[in-house]
């Protein structure tokens, strides 16, 4: 089957909170956007690091949350009805002759669009992974990253499973691979490994946590991974050392491995621009950087008195859109309008027009 190849007026890398406002900018100048991010899921750092923490700086909120910023942006820009593009990593950008970009990701989709906008933040969130390098053969199968599918129900019966981490997220997963396995009635055996015997997480977490380790459900190892066992093509065993310096080897069928996520600038430092500070210098009139037609936003852009504030990347989102518009309709003229007052916006915006009174 050929790769798929999607022609676009604009596109847009990263659905953090500026990438997502975009899409509501353009709407309203009926671009409909294409968003590609590395995540399976919008919300960028809001969603990725603060999920559930209060934000109190948003213009008109009092108080949200990393979640329900997310969710509200969500609902502002679903009359445009933008494409989203999940767990896609845009490796490269390159221009056509005819001055439109093309954008590949690791997924092997092609985007050639008019206008590019870049809203990547601090980077691609990417799982941290275990110093072996080794384990990267048994990745999808046998080792498990954060945002991977699920496990099948069944496939934890009398497996062995190691889980790596000491968070929240890695009891959880611990918790509930026991709890698979248990339901399958098999004889499984699960070992939380953390290079400490202390993890961090919910108070109910961790006493769930307590209860699974006194009812031998769940081993706790304080150990660090140092290798692995393998036969043939088949994981068989991570090698350890343990904190009282001992090397032995845990039997694994199954690894998951929660010791977090870390956001990676990977390709966008080849796309052809001079980055200052690890950021796209752009200019401030429509947030350009100098590659014509495309656009750096948010915590990605760099320009002098920059703050990395969502306030500031919706401001620089509003500017751009106006920008862009320049090449993805030039013989259109483009007016400022209110949403409060104008017809067309309430139109695009699926509202109905107040009657004057
Ligand atoms: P991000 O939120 O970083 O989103 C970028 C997205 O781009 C990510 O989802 C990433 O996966 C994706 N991406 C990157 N590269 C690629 C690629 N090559 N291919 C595909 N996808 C890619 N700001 C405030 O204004 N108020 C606050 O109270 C506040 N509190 C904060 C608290 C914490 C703990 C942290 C860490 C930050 C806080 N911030 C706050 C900062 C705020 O979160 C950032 O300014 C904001 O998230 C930037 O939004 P963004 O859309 O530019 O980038």
């Amino acid at each position: 089957m050929a790769a798929p190849l999607i022609e676009a007026d604009a596109v847009v890398v990263g659905a953090g909170p500026v990438g997502l406002f975009q899409v509501f900018q353009l709407g309203l100048h009926e671009v409909r956007a294409h968003v590609i991010d590395a995540l399976p899921y919008a919300g960028g750092q809001c969603m990725e690091l603060y999920p559930d923490k209060p934000i109190y700086d948003i213009p008109g909120t009092p108080v949200t949350t990393g979640r329900g910023l997310t969710q509200s942006l969500l609902q502002q820009i679903a009359p445009f009805q933008a494409q989203m593009h999940f767990s896609q990593l845009v490796e490269s950008v390159t221009r056509l002759e005819d001055g439109r970009l093309q954008l590949t990701t690791d997924a092997g989709t092609t985007f050639i669009t008019k206008a590019l906008f870049v809203a990547a933040g601090v980077g691609a969130f990417v799982p941290r992974k275990p110093a072996v390098p080794e384990l990267e053969a048994f990745e999808g199968r046998q080792v498990h990253y954060p945002h991977d599918a699920a496990l099948p129900d069944d496939s934890l019966a009398d497996a062995h499973v190691a889980v790596l981490g000491g968070d929240e997220s890695a009891v959880m997963a611990a918790l509930e691979a026991a709890n698979m396995a248990g339901q399958a009635h098999g004889s499984a055996r699960i070992t939380l490994i953390h290079r400490r015997d202390a993890f961090t997480g919910e108070p109910s977490t961790l006493q769930q946590l307590e209860v699974a380790r006194a009812a031998g459900r769940i081993q706790v190892l304080a150990a660090q991974v140092t290798g692995c066992e393998a036969t043939g093509s088949r994981l068989q065993a991570l090698r350890v050392l343990t904190a009282e310096g001992t090397e032995t080897a845990v039997a694994a069928d199954h690894v998951i491995v929660r010791l977090g996520v870390s956001p990676k600038m990977g390709p966008i430092a080849d796309w052809g621009w001079t980055l200052e500070r690890k950021q796209v210098p752009v200019n401030t009139e429509d947030f350009q950087s100098e590659l014509p037609g495309i656009f750096a936003i948010g915590d990605i852009n760099f320009y002098p008195g920059k703050r990395k504030l969502i306030l500031s990347g919706f401001h620089e989102a509003t500017l751009a859109a106006f920008g862009a518009m320049a090449f993805i309709s030039p013989e259109k003229k483009v007016h400022l309008q209110y949403t409060t007052t104008s017809p067309r916006l309430h139109q695009l915006l699926g509202v109905g027009t107040q009657e004057k009174s």
